[in-house]
Formats: structure tokens, sequence, C-alpha cells
């Protein structure tokens, strides 16, 4: 079976992508990953989707978009992508089950979380190492929880921790945060929550489960101090790297393996960088020409749901076009 567009991801960016083609007419088939729905089906509360005042909860946000790309006819497998030939057309996709072709396709695999690469953090994952507030901090009834970073993840982690934990301690490896204002507002107020800046966690400990960390801290006076603090769960909130692995060698990635959007000049081949741009360019085309990328596996800047979904339209919108012009170029 050819399809018009494969997308590649089910988070917010594939589905809007998929809304859109599928609305366009466009055989759209969504290849979601063994589990669909990206990083929002890992939160609670979504207070900054535009559209729900009282705040909406990420998996039903999910649910909602699933819904409406499947009304216009998108298909979805909840299949894994293995492997992709970008190399010629039409491109195919393989996942563990099957093979499928594209004229076109659209990748947006999102990001994955990072983890801090210590001593005892892998062996305790799910003991006492976690990196989703949201779906462990019931277990955290009435214990002292840590939470790493500084970033509005770390800030978003320790607040919904304060729902069930005695003691939340953020610690952040340098004197200040880089979460929003409101974020940083927000914890800095809450009467459960500490912060040890400057301090880094050198080693998780434990016997079945964590019982502690052990901690370097720059003091004062400058000097490194080394400490044991007893904890029960820390929650490491330190950002996420893109999911692009599959695409090493078939798409131009940049150092952090983000995949580079290539401002695609096709109407005007010799246009100089000062040259308007021609109506017909395309800004989501990564180095493949009918391969476009969409959403947290090219975007390290804002990597919001929001975001996401405008860049899935983007993409979108473009393949539209970018289909139509091969038609009428015959090709
Ligand atoms: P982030 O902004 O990149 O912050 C990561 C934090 O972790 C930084 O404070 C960083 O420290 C620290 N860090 C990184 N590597 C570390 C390491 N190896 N050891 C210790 N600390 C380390 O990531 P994020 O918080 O996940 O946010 C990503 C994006 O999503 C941001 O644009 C954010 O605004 C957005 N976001 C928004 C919301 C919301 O609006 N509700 C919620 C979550 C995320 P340094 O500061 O020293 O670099």
């Amino acid at each position: 079976m050819l399809y018009d567009v494969l997308i590649i991801g089910s988070g917010p960016a594939g589905l809007t992508s998929g809304i859109y083609t599928s609305r366009a007419a466009l055989k759209t088939l969504i290849i979601a990953g063994k589990t669909w729905g990206g990083q929002l089906m890992l939160t609670t509360e979504v207070e900054n989707y535009p559209g729900f005042p009282e705040g909406i909860l990420g998996p039903e946000l999910m649910e909602r978009m699933k819904k409406q790309a499947v009304r216009f006819g998108t298909e979805i497998r909840d299949e894994q992508v293995t492997g992709v030939d970008f190399s010629r057309q039409p491109f195919t996709i393989k996942t563990e089950r099957s093979e499928y072709q594209g004229k076109s396709a659209i990748v947006a695999t999102g990001a994955d979380t990072l983890w801090l690469n210590v001593p005892g953090e892998k062996q305790f994952i799910g003991k006492g190492v976690s990196s989703c507030a949201p779906c462990d901090a019931f277990f955290y009834k009435n214990k002292n929880v840590i939470v790493v970073g500084g970033g509005d993840s770390a800030m978003e982690e320790a607040l919904v921790l304060t729902k069930f934990a005695t003691k939340v301690t953020i610690v952040h490896r340098r004197g200040k945060f880089r979460a929003s204002k409101i974020m940083q507002d927000r914890v800095m107020k809450h009467p459960k929550i500490d912060v040890l800046w400057n301090t880094k966690i050198v080693e998780i400990v434990g016997d079945q489960k964590v019982t502690g960390v052990r901690l370097q801290t720059v003091n004062s006076k400058q000097q490194i101090v080394k400490e044991t603090k007893q904890i029960d769960g820390i929650f490491v909130a330190i950002g996420h790297s893109p999911n692009s692995i599959i695409f090493e060698g078939k798409l131009a990635l940049d150092q952090k393996g983000f995949i580079k959007r290539i401002m695609n000049y096709l109407a005007k081949p010799d246009l100089a960088p000062q040259d308007e741009l021609p109506a017909s360019h395309f800004r989501s085309m990564t180095s493949v020409e009918g391969v476009f990328v969409a959403g947290d596996v090219h975007d390290h800047q804002y990597k919001q749901a929001v975001t996401a979904a405008g860049y899935g339209c983007e993409a979108a919108l473009e393949v539209e076009k970018w289909l139509e012009e091969q038609n009428e170029h015959g090709k």
C-alpha cells in the first residue's frame, strides 16, 4: 500500500500533521511507536494549551487529538520504527511487524529523558529513581524526595510532588534557575520545597531501593563539600534528548542529534541568501527532499505542546504543497 504521507510519531506534532494531511485528502499513516502519545502521556495537568482555560490532563488532550486525526481518516499503527530508507522514492519505513511506503514523510519522533549517569541511577530506576513525578508521586506519600534540575520541568516535578511528599528538595548544579519566572516564584514560595544550590549528585545509594544520595556542594568559600543525604526518592528533570538515532546517516542532524531543518529553495535553487524567499520554500523540509520534520526532534528551543502542534501543522501544509508541485511537474 502506497501512502501519500507516512508520519513517524504520535505526540502533538505527529497527530496535528495527521489531522491536516487527512483533511487535505492525503492518504495518511501514523506509525505511533509502541506507546503512543509522546511526553504528554506522562504529565498530569496541562495549563498552557490554548482552549482549555481550566487546564486539561495530558493523556486526555492526546486522546482528543488522536480522535480528531482518526475522524478525518488518519490510520494509526502502534508499531516501532526499526529502519528507514529515504534514499529513493517512494520512501520505505520498516517496523518490527511490517513495511510501509510513502510519497512523503514527516518525522515527529519527539525527545526522551536525559539521565544523570551517576553510579546507582540505572540500578534504582523504578526503585526510587524516576523521571516522571505525575506518574510516580503517589508512591512518595509522607516521604522525602529530591528533584534534580533548574528548568521548568524540575519546577513542575517539584510542585507535583508536594501534593504527596513531606519534603521536596531541589538540587541544582548552579546558583540560579533557568525556569520561567512564574514557575520559580511558585517553587520558592512553597513551604514544602527547599533548594540546594551549586550542588551535584555524585551517587545514588540504597539496598533494595533508594535510601540516599551522595552530594557534592560548593560552599560560600568556594570549597567542595561532600555529604550524604537520606531520601526516599529522586526525580531527574534535567532535560531531554531527541529521538533521532534511526535517522543517523539518513538525515542531517546537529551536534546534539536534533534533526536539521534545511530551508529548501526548490523554485529557485540559485537563490542567494539576501534574496527574498520564493513562494515555494519549505521551512520544515530536512536534508532529504520530501522528508519533513516537526516538533521536539528538531526543536531544542521551545519544546511546548502547542509549538509542537504548530510545527506539525506547518509540516503538513508543506507536504501538501510539495506533493502538488510533484504532480504538476509529473514526478
Ligand atoms: P531545560 O530547560 O534544558 O533545563 C534543564 C536543567 O537541568 C537546567 O537547569 C540544567 O542546568 C540542568 N541540567 C542539565 N544537565 C544536567 C546534569 N547533567 N546534571 C545536573 N543538572 C543538569 O530542560 P526542561 O526543564 O526539561 O525544559 C525544556 C523546555 O521545556 C524549556 O523550554 C521549558 O521552558 C519547557 N517546559 C515548559 C513547561 C511549562 O511551561 N509548563 C514545563 C516543562 C518544560 P543549567 O541551568 O546549569 O544548564
